[in-house]
Formats: C-alpha cells, sequence, structure tokens
C-alpha cells in the first residue's frame, strides 16, 4: 500500500511561526501564557503543556513575571496595552496577513473613512481588526448583511483572511450601492486555506482511502474532509493513529494523507509511519 502526502498540507505560515516564537520563549526559560488556544490542536497544546505553556481567557489573569503570547489572529490594541501592563514580556504572534488587515483599517479610521470587513464578527481576528478602526468599521458575513449598512464615507473593503473569495468579491461590488463616493477594495485573504483544499481535490480523485488529519471542531479540517469525499468515499477525519481501523484499508492500494492548518508535522508523520506499518502487514488481494 502506497501512502501519499497532499502537495500543501498542515501547518499554515502564521500558525507555524506562532509555535516557534512560543517554543523561543519557553527555550529562554520563561513562564509561558497565550491569550486563547494557540492552536485547534488537543495534541500539540498537550506537547507545549509539557512545557509548562497555559492558556488564559483574559489579560487580567496575566500574572508578573509571565510572558503573555497574542497569537496569529490578533488581538485589539486595547488588549495588546493591557497585556503589555500586567505581563514582563509581550510575544506578538499575530500572523503578517492579518497585522496587513488592521493596519489598512488604522488607516482608514485615521482618514475618517469607513471600513467594511467582510467576514464571521465573533471570530477573534475579526474583533481584533475591529478594535483597529473603532466606530469607523462593520464586520458583515456577506452580500445579505449590506443592506442594513449605513450610507458609507469613501468606505475601505477588506476581508478575514480565511473566508471565501467568491463572498468577498460579491460582497464588495454589493457595497457600491451604499456609497456614492470611491469603493477601495482590497483583498486580504490568505490562500493558506485554499491551497490545501485544492491539493486535497488533486490527490483524492487517485486514491482508495483518504485521511484527514485535524481536530474533530477544526472548521478547517472537516471542509478538508467534504473536499476529500467528493471523490473518495473512503475519507476519514481522524485526530491520532489509535483512530485508524485497519479493516477500512482492506483492499487499498493508495492511501492519500493530508492535515488541517492548526496539525503538527510530528503528528502527520507519526500517522503516516502508522500507515506504511499497517500496509507492510497486510496482505494484497490476489486480483
Ligand atoms: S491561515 Fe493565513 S492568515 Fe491565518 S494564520 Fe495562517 S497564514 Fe496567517
Amino acid at each position: 500500500m502506497k501512502v501519499l502526502l497532499a502537495d500543501e498540507y498542515g501547518f499554515c505560515f502564521g500558525v507555524e511561526r506562532a509555535v516557534e516564537m512560543v517554543e523561543e520563549a519557553i527555550a529562554e526559560g520563561d513562564t509561558v501564557r497565550t491569550l486563547g488556544p494557540l492552536i485547534h490542536n488537543e495534541q500539540e497544546m498537550q506537547r507545549l503543556g509539557g512545557f509548562g505553556v497555559q492558556t488564559i481567557s483574559k489579560p487580567v489573569q496575566i500574572q508578573r513575571g509571565e510572558t503573555a503570547v497574542i497569537r496569529a489572529h490578533g488581538v485589539t490594541p486595547e488588549v495588546q496595552d493591557e497585556l503589555e501592563k500586567k505581563a514582563s514580556k509581550v510575544v506578538d504572534a499575530t500572523c503578517p496577513f492579518v497585522t496587513r488587515v488592521q493596519k489598512l483599517a488604522a488607516r482608514a479610521a485615521e482618514q475618517n473613512r469607513h471600513v467594511i470587513v467582510v467576514g464571521n464578527p465573533d471570530h477573534p481576528e475579526m474583533i481584533g481588526v475591529k478594535g483597529y478602526a473603532p466606530d469607523h468599521a462593520f464586520v458583515i458575513n456577506g452580500v445579505d448583511e449590506v443592506a442594513g449598512l449605513p450610507r458609507l464615507r469613501n468606505p475601505l473593503v477588506v476581508s478575514q483572511t480565511t473566508i471565501k473569495a467568491q463572498n468577498f468579491f460579491d460582497t464588495a461590488a454589493a457595497i457600491k450601492s451604499k456609497t456614492d463616493d470611491e469603493v477601495q477594495v482590497v483583498n486580504t485573504i490568505c490562500s493558506a486555506t485554499r491551497d490545501r483544499q485544492d491539493a486535497a481535490r488533486a490527490l483524492a480523485g487517485m486514491v482508495d482511502a483518504f485521511y484527514i488529519i485535524g481536530g474533530r471542531h477544526s472548521s478547517n479540517s472537516r471542509k478538508l474532509l467534504a473536499v476529500c469525499l467528493e471523490q473518495c468515499p473512503k475519507s476519514f477525519l481522524i485526530e491520532t493513529d489509535e483512530e485508524i481501523n485497519a479493516d477500512d484499508l482492506k483492499g487499498v492500494k493508495t492511501v492519500g494523507v493530508t492535515a488541517g492548518a492548526s496539525t503538527p508535522n510530528w503528528l502527520i508523520d507519526k500517522i503516516v509511519k502508522h500507515l506504511e506499518s499497517i500496509g507492510e502487514d497486510m496482505e494484497l488481494p490476489l486480483d
């Protein structure tokens, strides 16, 4: 049985960078506290927990002497200030792609322009971005919510980094009806999610079974599963190698593997090795 990895899988640039920054702080002997879970992967959080990394939910929980970590989603300037006041050190692991959205929003607000961000208003990234353009920003999910916007002044339209491009462009086009001014549209979607889906789709048609490694609550992992199921009915979302049932692999000659953006490489390697060992043990059918 051959095990093939998708061309793009696992940690995106921003998550990899955030984990590396936490590892550097650990190596320097810091007591590390992350504001919100650093990544949505239980196994990786357990590994970091072994080095004393703990998650806090509010800046007020930081104690003097501790290092506070801002995760890849970023935070509002107020939350950042609060952390700077309370913590001995702040590690800002905001993904540079998110920082770009924050800066665009802040600059437009300084110019007294409206900022429309297309995304989920409850997502931490959106809460952070909105904080950079107080009293000027609106976060809307999509085209259906455009009607509820007021008349807009020289609007800037940007996006949450992980939304679908079609939703963004449709919404940006609809926003033109809300202003007599020119609408500035800046596509701030990050390609990491789409690249992983495209790579999974390309491989799914070539394999007999597919394993998607990722958290059951991770939306990008669940989307990868849906993409693989379109072409490969034997597609499974798993968190650990213990969930692989060797019976599912009877008669399988080629198995594909991909992983969500929060899945660490050590876990992917472990699962690939496990699949390879099942393949070695298995008797191929005689056809
Ligand atoms: S998905 Fe893109 S924007 Fe979000 S953390 Fe990863 S690289 Fe950064």
